[in-house]
């Protein structure tokens, strides 16, 4: 997932914007040297700094993402529960706001937006949503050709991402709705109040079936504390589509990280 813009202290509930602003502004980072975002050095800090490796969690921390999340064709290498709490979207249309930060395409949601998710009695208000290609997350070791992460964060600071694969396949009408949206130029952002994009466009129409585990934001700082929520049914795009986005950004993926001991759950 992305952090850059998420971090904009306007569209962040209290809590996440006092847990994660220190840390807004760091140095830049690239998909092809991930092996080394942990030695990246801030240099724009001078001599009192104490930790002038801001991205060292995503090379220290034990808790990070994204995961092979199976290696088994049926699922028997992680536990199966039945889901007690389910996935609860509230999302509506939300004014074009579409931006091209150097790392993806992100689609960033009105300042005291009220699209929401509730997971039992946690609500999570959605901060933004953006793409990656191929996917961060795999099944079997192999990657979807998409993946959309929406961003959510509570007042107190908790944070859930959902993830939706997408694989080749129907047109896909709210993912053209994004793509005709973003900008070419990087750092450009497309507003437009009079026009709208609808999240919930972007999701299956069954989304009971997911699997979760904790893990960390996939890009610097790497910040754990983040609770995965991976649906289990792909939305599809047409080749076409992805090849449009994948003019944008190809290879915009972290690799898989360990999971040192960490479960992955089906529900
Ligand atoms: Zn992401």
């Amino acid at each position: 997932m992305q952090y850059r813009n998420m971090m904009k202290a306007v569209l962040l509930p209290a809590g996440l914007a006092m847990s994660f602003s220190a840390q807004a502004v760091g140095p830049e980072w690239g998909y092809d040297e991930q092996a080394s975002w942990v030695s990246v050095l801030d240099d724009t800090v001078q001599g009192s700094m104490p930790f002038p490796y801001p991205y060292a969690t995503c090379g220290l921390g034990a808790k990070q993402s994204p995961l092979n999340l199976t290696t088994q064709k049926d699922f028997s290498d992680i536990p199966r529960v039945a889901s007690q709490n389910s996935l609860k979207f509230a999302y509506s249309k939300i004014p074009v706001n579409v931006e091209n930060n150097g790392h993806t395409i992100k689609v960033n949601t009105p300042v005291g937006g009220d699209n929401s998710l509730s997971i039992g009695q946690d609500r999570y208000t959605l901060l933004q949503y953006h793409f990656h290609a191929p996917s961060e997350h795999q099944l079997l070791g192999r990657s979807y050709a998409l993946e959309v992460h929406f961003v959510h964060g509570t007042q107190d600071g908790k944070m859930a991402v959902v993830g939706v694969f997408f694989k080749p396949g129907k047109y896909n009408p709210g993912l053209q709705a994004v793509l005709d949206n973003a900008p070419v130029t990087v750092g450009g952002a497309t507003v437009q109040a009079d026009k709208t994009l609808n999240p919930s466009d972007l999701l299956p129409a069954k989304h009971t079936e997911f699997f979760t585990y904790a893990g960390s934001l996939t890009t610097p700082p790497c910040t754990e504390g983040v609770n995965w929520y991976l649906l289990k049914k792909p939305v599809e795009a047409s080749v076409e589509q992805i090849n449009q986005f994948k003019a944008f950004y190809s290879g915009n993926a972290r690799v898989p990280q360990l999971a040192n001991g960490r479960q992955v759950i089906l529900h």
